[in-house]
């Protein structure tokens, strides 16, 4: 692609790097931008800045947050001995718009992945851990999904507390085989929490 101006080339390679955006894409969005009112662009641009140098990570369950402890998190309201294991902030998302679910999350970051070099230190597990070795969580909600990576990383944890005095529970396996919980609809998410199901019975399945 042969530009005219080294300014628009530069803005059209940093676009193209985002997913799914190819360089024909990326032309027509920074085109977009130069064509509608400077600023709208200008907005955009501070949002991001501003998302990127001051956005945050709960320091107790590593939700995206603007504050140290997020808003789930410093609910009073919320039941803090319950916690529901997710792989990221879509899924707390997802979970949230069912209103069917009071407790906290534990955003792992991530699944076990060997094949794209992701272990357990790659991801928030000991501190998940720490949480139930330390004694205030009653139950444990695993809400990753029944890919081979989510059921490896379910299972690497389970094995991790086994010991512990907690319970461990599981979505119902129905709704998220092949299926990621963010595409998952509302209602039928919010059932498979209420009605989940004991771990130890979905590994026998
Ligand atoms: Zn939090």
């Amino acid at each position: 692609m042969e530009f005219s101006s080294k300014l628009l080339e530069n803005a059209v390679n940093e676009m193209s790097q985002l997913p799914g955006v190819g360089k024909r894409t990326a032309l027509r969005l920074v085109l977009h931008l130069l064509r509608q009112p400077e600023s709208q662009t200008l907005n955009l641009a501070d949002s991001l800045n501003a998302m990127r140098s001051k956005i945050k990570f709960c320091k107790s369950c590593h939700n995206i947050s603007d504050t140290d402890l997020c808003e789930i998190c410093a609910n009073p309201h919320r039941v803090a001995n319950t916690i529901c294991v997710v792989e990221d902030i879509r899924d707390v998302m997802a979970i949230e718009n069912t209103s069917s679910f009071r407790g906290l999350y534990h955003v792992l970051g991530g699944k076990i992945s060997p094949m794209d070099g992701i272990g357990p230190n790659e991801l928030n597990i000991k501190s998940l851990v720490d949480k139930v070795k330390e004694g205030h969580v009653k139950e444990l909600i695993f809400a990753l999904g029944s890919t081979m990576e989510g059921d490896t990383t379910n299972f690497y944890i389970y094995k991790q507390i086994q010991e512990c005095n907690v319970i461990t529970s599981t979505i119902s396996r129905g709704i998220s085989v092949g299926n990621e919980l963010e595409y998952t609809d509302e209602i039928t998410l919010g059932r498979s929490i209420i009605n989940r199901i004991p771990f130890e019975t979905s590994l026998k399945s």
